[in-house]
């Protein structure tokens, strides 16, 4: 499958990682949105949040677990903002589940 986050989970394209474990990634966002902006990823590929499955719960269990690792090693000491973006009305744009990690200031009030 020609997946990026898939290819940056195997280390075939370079990323900056932050954490990584057995079942998950996590790498800055290339076009960071905050002063961090951490992307936290399954290296098995799932498509979206929308394919989350009894197949494959672990491994998405496994990135809710990280995400609270990768914001202490990224220094996330005053609350930071989860985003997972899915599908077109979502704007996602890379096709493998990603949560956005983003902090290292007082974010915006709104989201939408
Ligand atoms: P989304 O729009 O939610 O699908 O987010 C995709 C994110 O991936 C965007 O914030 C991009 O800046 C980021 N991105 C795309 N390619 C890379 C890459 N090679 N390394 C790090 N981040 C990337
Ligand atoms: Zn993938």
């Amino acid at each position: 499958m020609d997946c990026i986050f898939c290819k940056i989970a195997s280390g075939e394209i370079p990323s900056q990682k932050v954490y990584e474990d057995e079942s998950v990634v996590a790498f800055r966002d290339i076009n960071p949105q905050a002063p961090v902006h951490v992307l936290v990823i399954p290296r098995v590929h799932i498509a979206s949040i929308d394919e989350v499955s009894e197949e494959n719960i672990e491994a998405a269990t496994a990135v809710l677990r990280a995400i609270p690792r990768v914001a202490a090693v990224a220094g996330l000491t005053n609350g930071y903002r989860v985003i997972t973006n899915c599908g077109e009305d979502g704007c996602q744009s890379v096709k493998h589940m990603h949560f956005h990690v983003l902090g290292g200031k007082k974010l915006a009030e709104t989201m939408g």
